[in-house]
């Protein structure tokens, strides 16, 4: 099975914990305070693998996880730093977070993708020595490791996707046009990875054909077509559909084409507006009235039309000429955009709860939902920032604040972010 869809967990490590220790040395009555720093957590990191083609690893496992970040120790030594963990994915990943459906990271290019933040480490406790506490007894714990549920789906990145029922001679095409050697065989369903093919022009110029799963089992009965693999499409800069001239297989390549471009259709009508040109395949076992009976529809309807015999590669160079022609006019792959993670999203899990303590005059505040909102807000944006006000207001963490003595001008700290308390 080809599988196009996960759902898997991540977690980033949690920071270290910083170190309460004292300096000893001998005839040195009372040493100052020297407990390290804890390590920070390893990250999450998404890389794209080209060898890859599928998301069935990811079947298996679900929850993925950093390391934590090492504690402090005595003699002002750092916690060591939790390893990264890197997660392999195919190009064109789509990352997104599970419950919103927001597109966290589209995975086109190979720029690596930290879908989570490892904890930063706590601090040890001589970084809290200060004139008039000169021995303090307490340290910082880590922050927690940034925490989610999130989906990958597939979208391949094609400029040319193939349309067209099983056994018409798809994979066919790819083999001759291209480097790519997908299994072609007289039974249905042998494309069960996509296959992506790149087609050289020469002169440096050249184009990506994707050769995808096919239709369901049983399509050409009427069972349905299954739109699992249109999504692959999706993002193809234009569609090449091909029809078995002859209906070698009983069927009528009229009708063929008609079903999937009212699937197509069905699925995404923005996707049935997509740019498509369609080929006869199998011209050698067609008639010539065959032939120009579907040449005549197809142009009738507005289609480019093409005929080719693709295992002695008879018309494919006029194909593949007119493929590139028309790419030429056509915009880039679709990428998609980062989103920002709704607010409904985080307002739910308000509730969860969040962590004071206090230290001097600085107040910590601790909760993993909080955590999120600072990790995927802009909080340099001035809209995002009074979010962030009403979230500590509306949570009640405000009001805690208070209770627990908070001053103008003392400190609220939460994980990185800090600010100055104004009543
Ligand atoms: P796909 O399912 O659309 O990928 O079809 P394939 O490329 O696997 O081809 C299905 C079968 O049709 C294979 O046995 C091919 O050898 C055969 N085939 C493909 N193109 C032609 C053609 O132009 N003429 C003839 N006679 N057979 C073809
Ligand atoms: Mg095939």
């Amino acid at each position: 099975m080809f599988v196009d869809i996960a759902q898997i967990k991540i977690k980033a490590g949690d920071g270290g914990n910083g170190a309460v220790a004292f300096h000893r040395e001998k005839y040195v009555a009372a040493g100052g305070p020297d407990g390290g720093d804890g390590g920070r957590g390893g990250n999450i990191i998404f890389i794209v693998d080209d060898n890859l083609a599928t998301l069935a690893d990811f079947r298996y496992k679900s929850k993925y996880k950093g390391e934590n970040g090492g504690n402090g120790e005595t003699g002002r030594r750092s916690g060591k730093q939790g390893a990264d963990l890197v997660i392999r994915v195919p190009r064109g990943t789509i990352i997104r977070e599970k419950e919103s459906g927001a597109v966290m990271a589209d995975m086109s290019s190979d720029e690596p993708f930290v879908a989570a933040k490892g904890g930063r480490g706590g601090w040890g406790n001589r970084r809290f020595a200060t004139p008039t506490r000169q021995a303090p007894r307490f340290a910082k714990d880590g922050a927690p490791g940034e925490e989610w549920d999130i989906s990958l789906e597939l979208k391949l990145l094609a400029d040319v996707g193939l349309l067209g029922f099983p056994n018409v001679g798809k994979s066919t095409l790819v083999s001759v046009v291209s480097e790519a050697k997908p299994i072609i065989a007289d039974y249905h369903f042998t494309t069960i990875v996509p296959v992506l093919g790149v087609v050289y022009m020469g002169e440096g110029k050249s184009f990506v054909m994707a050769d995808i799963p096919g239709l369901i089992e049983g399509a050409g009965e009427g069972v349905g077509l299954g739109h699992e693999f249109l999504r692959h499409v999706e993002r193809c800069r234009m569609l090449v559909h091909i029809l078995d001239a002859a209906g070698s297989e009983g069927r009528d390549p009229i009708e063929d084409f008609e079903t999937i471009n009212r699937e197509l259709k069905i699925f995404n009508t923005e996707l049935a507006q997509r740019p498509q040109i369609v080929v006869a395949n199998k011209i050698d076992l067609a008639t010539d009235e065959q032939l120009s009976r579907l040449r005549e529809y197809i142009t009738g309807k507005g289609y480019e039309f093409h005929a080719m015999c693709a295992p002695i590669s008879e018309g494919t160079r006029e194909i593949v000429n007119a493929i590139s022609k028309k790419l030429d006019t056509l915009p880039p792959v679709k990428r998609y955009e980062e989103e920002l993670i709704p607010r409904e999203f985080f307002e739910n899990k308000k509730d969860s709860g969040y962590k004071i303590s206090v230290c001097g005059d600085v107040f910590y505040v601790e909760a993993q939902w909080l955590l999120k909102i600072l990790q995927r807000t802009n909080l340099d944006d001035y809209d995002s920032l009074r979010y962030f006000q009403r979230v500590l207001l509306s949570s009640g963490i405000i009001d805690d604040l208070r209770k627990q003595g908070i001053n103008e001008g003392d400190t609220v700290s939460i994980y990185d972010f800090e600010f100055e308390f104004v009543n």
